[in-house]
C-alpha cells in the first residue's frame, strides 16, 4: 500500500512496548508495502522486562514474524508446591526487552537512510496525544496524520487503576553465578508453605548455565512491594542452588492489577491494543498470547476493516475474559488469602497438559473452565456456587 497523499503514514502507533512493537514487526511482515510510524515517550523502547509465555501461546501463522524475536526456550518447566512437584512438558520461551529493541531498531534500520525513505520510522523521547482515530500531536506539538492510529500505551492508557483488582508485583534479580545453576528449566512456581499474608512464590529462569532469572511474585489486595520478603526468599535460592558467589547483573520490578470486574470500556478516540485496548489475560497478568494476536489481527485484516475485526475477535474472546475476572474474584474474595495457593496448587494437579496450555493461551473452552473451578471447596466450588459467584460479586473473604 502507497501511502494516499493526505497520510503521513499508513498506521501510526503510540507506545514502544510489548504490543508496539510485535505490531510493528507483524505490519513489516504481512504489510510490508505499508509506512509505519512508532512513537514512544521514553529515551528508548520496551522498557526493561523478560516477557516469558508458553509456546503455545503462539499461532503457527504468527511464527515468521515472531520466532526471531524469543531470546531463550525450554522444553518444559517446573511447578513446586508442598506436596505437588510437577514438570509440565509445554516448550517455554522469554522475549526480553534487549532483544525486542534490537529487532525493532534493525527492521526501522535506524541509523540508514532518510526518514522518508523507511517503512518503519522510530522516534523515542516523544510523549503523544491522540487526538482522532487518524490524528496524534507529538511532543513538540507538531501534528502527524495516517490511516490508522493504534494506542498501545499501555496502563498509562487507563484510567487509573480498577476499582475492583488485587494486585501481581513483581520483583526480579538476574545473577551470574560463579559455578553452573543446578536446574536448565524453570520453575515457574516454587511455592513455600510460610504464605506471608496472600499468594507467594519465586519464579526462576535459567537463561544460561551461568545465569539466572529469581523474581519474587506476590498476589495481595494491595499494589505494594514486600522488598525485604523478595530478598529472604531470593537470597535462601541462591544458597540453596549451591552455585557459588552470584554477581546481579539485572533488576526488574512492577505491578499488574488483576481485575475482578469488567473494566470501563476503552473511551480513547482510536483503536487500542495491548493493556490499553483490554488484550492481556486477566487471570495471568501476561499480555504475549492476546498481544500477539491483537498484531495479527491489525496486520492481516484490510485497512478499512482492522476496527470491526478487532471488535469481533474481542466479543468473540468475551466470555474467556469474563471467565478470567472470575477467577480473580475467586483469588481475591472467595478463597481466605491463606489459601490461595491452593487453587492454584489445584490448578497444576487436576489439568492435563492441553487444558494447561489452553487457559494460558486465552483459548479454554466451557469444560477446561469448569474443571479449573468446579471442585471440593476451599479450593474448588460445588457447582451451585460457582454458578452464583458467578453472576453476584460478593465482599472480601474476612481474615
Ligand atoms: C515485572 C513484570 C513482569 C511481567 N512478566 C510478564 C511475562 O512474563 N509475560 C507476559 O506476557 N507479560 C508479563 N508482564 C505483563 C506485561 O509486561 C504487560 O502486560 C505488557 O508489557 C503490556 O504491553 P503493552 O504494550 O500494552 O504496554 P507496555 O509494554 O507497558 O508499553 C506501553 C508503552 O507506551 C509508552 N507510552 C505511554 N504513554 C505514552 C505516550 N503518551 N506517548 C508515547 N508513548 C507512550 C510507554 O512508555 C511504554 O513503553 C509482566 C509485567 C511486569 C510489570
Amino acid at each position: 500500500m502507497i501511502p494516499a497523499p493526505e497520510f503521513d503514514f499508513d498506521y501510526l502507533i503510540v507506545g514502544g512496548g510489548l504490543q508496539g512493537c510485535l505490531l510493528a514487526h507483524a505490519l513489516a511482515s504481512h504489510r510490508p508495502e505499508s509506512a509505519v510510524l512508532l512513537l514512544e515517550r521514553a529515551a528508548q523502547l520496551c522498557g526493561n522486562h523478560t516477557w516469558s509465555f508458553h509456546e503455545t501461546d503462539v499461532a503457527e501463522q504468527a511464527r515468521g514474524w515472531f520466532d526471531p524475536l524469543v531470546a531463550h526456550r525450554w522444553p518444559g518447566y517446573r511447578v513446586s508446591f508442598p506436596g505437588l512437584s510437577r514438570r509440565v512438558r509445554i516448550p517455554y520461551a522469554t522475549i526480553t526487552s534487549d532483544r525486542l529493541r534490537e529487532a525493532t531498531l534493525s527492521l526501522a534500520g535506524a541509523a540508514a537512510g532518510p526518514a522518508r525513505a523507511r517503512r518503519l520510522v522510530v522516534r523515542t523521547g516523544e510523549s503523544c496525544e491522540i487526538l482522532s482515530p487518524t490524528v496524534v500531536r507529538l511532543g513538540g506539538s507538531a501534528e502527524v496524520s495516517c490511516r490508522a492510529v493504534i494506542d498501545c500505551r499501555g496502563r498509562a492508557a487507563s484510567a487509573g487503576l480498577p476499582s475492583g483488582a488485587g494486585y501481581q508485583t513483581f520483583i526480579g534479580h538476574e545473577y551470574e553465578t560463579a559455578r553452573r545453576w543446578p536446574a536448565s528449566e524453570p520453575t515457574v512456581m516454587d511455592v513455600r508453605l510460610d504464605q506471608a499474608g496472600g499468594f507467594e512464590f519465586l519464579y526462576e529462569l535459567p537463561m544460561g548455565p551461568d545465569r539466572v532469572l529469581l523474581e519474587y511474585t506476590r498476589f495481595h489486595e494491595e499494589p505494594a512491594y514486600d522488598k525485604a520478603r523478595a530478598a529472604e526468599l531470593i537470597s535462601s535460592r541462591l544458597a540453596e542452588a549451591g552455585a557459588g558467589s552470584a554477581k546481579l547483573i539485572r533488576t526488574e520490578h512492577g505491578c499488574l492489577p488483576m481485575p475482578y470486574v469488567a473494566a470501563t470500556r476503552h473511551e480513547g478516540p482510536s483503536l487500542a491494543g495491548g493493556y490499553a485496548g483490554g488484550w492481556y489475560h486477566a487471570a495471568t497478568g501476561y499480555s504475549m498470547p492476546l498481544a500477539v494476536r491483537f498484531a495479527e489481527l491489525v496486520a492481516r485484516a484490510r485497512p478499512d476493516r482492522v476496527a470491526a475485526e478487532v471488535a469481533a475477535a474481542a466479543a468473540e474472546d468475551g466470555l474467556r475474559r469474563g471467565f478470567a475476572r472470575f477467577l480473580n474474584r475467586l483469588l481475591f474474595c472467595l478463597v481466605r488469602p491463606e489459601d490461595r495457593w491452593k487453587i492454584f496448587r489445584r490448578f497444576y494437579l487436576v489439568l492435563s497438559e492441553d487444558r494447561i496450555a489452553r487457559f494460558y493461551a486465552h483459548r479454554f473452552t466451557l469444560t477446561d473452565a469448569a474443571r479449573i473451578v468446579i471442585g471440593r471447596p476451599p479450593t474448588g466450588l460445588a457447582p451451585v456456587r460457582f454458578a452464583r459467584s458467578f453472576v453476584s460479586l460478593p465482599g472480601p473473604v474476612p481474615t
